[in-house]
């Protein structure tokens, strides 16, 4: 999943579509269910329950055929549908669709099904919880999406894949049912931090730890629930780590096409320097002979996978970067999540490893 440049406005609007209750698993169940609680039932009460069913049946004469079925009266009323509405740049279509329905080709398309059923069930909360927060307007910008609460561009909002389309390019209809069954186990729940919608930021991988979100956007400051953390990811994962060799040459073009006004030499082990880390380990400043660049910026100028950079020089021309994770590294890490959920943590339990602080609660009607 590539990462993603979000507003991260922190405004608090007012709640007018949901409310939220605390979570409980118990009355939950009983909701999704239908389930009722027992009563005591009476004879007498049986006896004149039937009485005017008895009348009926003596009184009317029959041959009535024509007259309209009754409908089953046991079978529990289907839950109220959240909608949401998508717009869908591929397509140029807006819709408006079930939020359940519309996660299930979010989690298939964010997150590949061989990952672990607790890690697919983060996935599933944490996109939830990205498209509740855009219906409430918490985060983000609609205006490129002509009034949708959310798109299907994964560099805007969250990815999303047609069953259609996922069974055509790589899935099975295990997989399929796999994702069908880690939406469902998580109906309705989303997470909040002091009853606020959280915005879920997440990236592919981590490296090994996540990162502070100020480090990435300084200019949305401290956010208590995205916090650097440690995050178990391996060399098992493709996203671990990547090593690139770039002609120091050529990366001179690729720096003065950015900043004409940079001055660079012939000796890149003289001309480039890190300057500072976060306190996860990634770049936060670079010198590039004479300018000096944010970690983010060089990371996007010389299209690596992350800020989490090692740079040596193999000979006078060449510059060896090695990066660790990938993505912006802000919240949960999916191969972290796969990672965690192998080693028997529940969805929840990830979640709140992730995300610090928060709570997974019941989205309300
Ligand atoms: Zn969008």
């Amino acid at each position: 999943m590539p990462d993603r440049l979000i507003n991260l406005t922190m405004d608090e609007r007012s709640n007018r579509v949901y409310s939220l209750i605390q979570r409980n698993r118990k009355a939950v169940g009983q909701r999704i269910l239908g389930m009722k609680q027992p009563t005591n039932v009476k004879w007498s009460d049986v006896v004149l329950l039937f009485m005017p069913l008895l009348f009926i049946l003596i009184f009317i004469p029959p041959g009535n055929t024509d007259a309209p079925k009754a409908q089953p009266s046991m079978i529990p009323a289907k839950e109220t549908s959240v909608r949401i509405v998508v717009y869908n740049p591929e397509a140029s279509l807006v819709d408006d669709v079930d939020l359940e329905d519309y996660l299930v080709g979010v989690v298939a398309a964010e997150m590949p099904t061989s990952f672990h059923e607790e890690a697919l069930k983060v996935q599933a909360v944490a996109a939830r919880t990205f498209a509740v927060s855009r219906m409430k307007g918490l985060y983000g910008t609609s205006t490129n999406h002509f009034g949708a609460h959310v798109c299907t561009d994964s560099g805007h909002c969250q990815a999303w894949v047609s069953k259609e389309v996922y069974l055509a390019r790589h899935g099975s209809e295990e997989g399929w049912l796999k994702i069908q069954k880690a939406v469902a186990d998580t109906r309705g729940q989303i997470m909040t931090y002091d009853g606020v919608v959280i915005n879920p930021l997440y990236h592919a991988n981590s490296g090994g730890a996540t990162e502070d979100i100020q480090e990435v956007w300084s200019m949305v400051g401290e956010v208590p629930y995205l916090k650097s953390v440690y995050s178990p990811e391996d060399a098992n994962y493709a996203q671990y780590e990547k090593e690139s060799l770039f002609a120091w040459e050529d990366m001179v073009k690729k720096i003065k096409a950015q900043y004409p006004e940079a001055r660079l030499g012939e000796d890149p082990k003289k001309e480039i320097e890190i300057l500072s880390y976060s306190t996860s380990g990634r770049v936060t400043a670079i010198r590039l002979g004479s300018i000096t660049l944010s970690g983010v910026d060089f990371r996007e100028l010389m299209s690596l996978r992350s800020t989490y950079i090692e740079i040596s020089f193999p000979d006078k021309n060449t510059v060896k970067i090695v990066t660790k994770g990938y993505g912006h590294g802000v919240g949960m890490s999916q191969c972290g999540a796969d990672a965690l959920g192998r080693q028997g943590m529940d969805y929840i339990e990830i979640l709140e490893h992730y995300y610090t602080g928060v709570k997974v609660e019941e989205l309300a009607q």
